[in-house]
């Protein structure tokens, strides 16, 4: 018996039936190319991570009620809040082995929970580190509870590495880590922050690094700031994928060549609304044009800890406010899937899994 399976396993017909039959999780039909892994974790892990630190000074409040109400952003003017609620809590899980591994682990839960079958989260391992504990561990770390995640939950989970705009002095560091764990289950690099920050030559030295190395890129222009930062995202850094874009529609050639090379927008309707980076005002959301004029997008999250949102909430925005029927959502969906930095194979295989359980929205 054992004989007849390794003759039967050595055919490339059963090879390839095994994969299709193991590879994604029936029922689950979502995919998410937009989160923050240090976004999108559960309060209640934080505060426990506290407790068994003895940190629970760090953090506000006298409950995980009102821990949470300093984490959660809503209305006008949010920014700022926004951004100094990751300097209340990531001191927390800086420098934590075993919080680190938990958070990406939980993070596949979360998003199984949230019809995800695949997943790419963001990250910046410096925020992560500590002097007990390496840029190249939490990498290690991260790769470990997504595998245990996938493990437990069935939800493919990969991650992509983050330059930030103030720190040019990580740029290198960040390609190589890339290079290094991309067998591992990184399969990207992004440049995030300020958009208001000019970038350093050593972003472009980085890029073109990654695009010698053939590493895939994403990068985070026109959410904040303006068109031209998403032409320099598709004409310099040849990104795959923009992080939010949404700022494109401002200048018409701009988007005309968003339209024309078909780049991918990774759009977080939430984010984008609550943080003031478009109108307040949901009718005149950029996405109304990127849906009429089938440009090539997907929604997101993007900070779920902090938004305290979801992609089936994401979803119902884009169909009471973006005109998106049932068959645009799918479209979007498989749109995301076509735009993962899976290996080819791999990525047909999720876009037709995809299509097969998205039939009921
Ligand atoms: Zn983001």
């Amino acid at each position: 018996m054992n004989r007849l399976i390794a003759v039967l396993s050595k055919s490339r017909k059963l090879k390839s039936f095994i994969r299709m039959a193991s590879s994604f999780k029936e029922g689950l039909c979502r995919v998410e190319l937009h989160c923050h892994l240090d976004g999108c974790c559960r309060p209640e892990t934080i505060w426990n991570i506290a407790k068994r630190r003895g940190m629970m000074d760090a953090l506000p409040g006298n409950t995980l009620e009102e821990f949470l109400t300093e984490l959660r952003v809503s209305g006008s003017g949010t920014l700022a809040k926004f951004l100094h609620s990751f300097e209340i809590y990531m001191p927390v899980l800086k420098g934590d082995r075993v919080g680190i591994k938990e958070i990406a682990t939980e993070l596949c839960q979360d998003k199984m929970n949230d019809g995800a079958v695949y997943f790419e989260a963001t990250y910046c391992p410096h925020f992560l580190s500590d002097d007990n504990l390496t840029t190249e561990e939490v990498v290690q770390l991260v790769n470990e509870g997504f595998k245990e995640g996938e493990k437990k939950f069935g939800v493919k989970a990969r991650s992509i590495l983050c330059m930030i705009r103030d720190k040019p002095e990580w740029c290198r560091e960040m390609v190589e880590l890339c290079d290094k764990y991309r067998s591992e289950g990184v399969v990207g690099i992004g440049i995030a922050g300020d958009e208001s920050v000019a970038l350093e030559i050593d972003f472009y030295q980085g890029v073109k690094e990654a695009i010698e190395r053939n590493i895939c890129r994403t990068i985070h222009a026109g959410e904040s700031g303006p068109a031209s930062n998403v032409q320099e995202a598709i004409e310099v850094f040849k990104a795959q994928r923009v992080g939010h874009g949404y700022h494109c529609v401002e200048d018409d050639n701009v988007y005309e060549l968003v339209k024309k090379t078909g780049v991918h927008l990774e759009v977080c309707p939430t984010s984008s609304n609550v943080l003031g980076n478009v109108s307040p005002d949901w009718t005149k959301h950029p996405a109304i044009r990127f849906a009429k004029d089938n440009v090539n997008f997907s929604l997101n999250t993007d900070d779920t800890l902090h938004f305290n949102n979801s992609l089936q909430t994401e979803e119902d925005i884009a169909m009471k406010y973006f005109g998106m029927s049932k068959e645009d959502i799918i479209t979007a969906r498989v749109y995301a899937a076509e735009a993962t930095f899976l290996p080819e194979g791999e990525k047909r295989e999720l876009v037709e899994h995809v299509k097969k359980f998205s039939v009921s929205v």
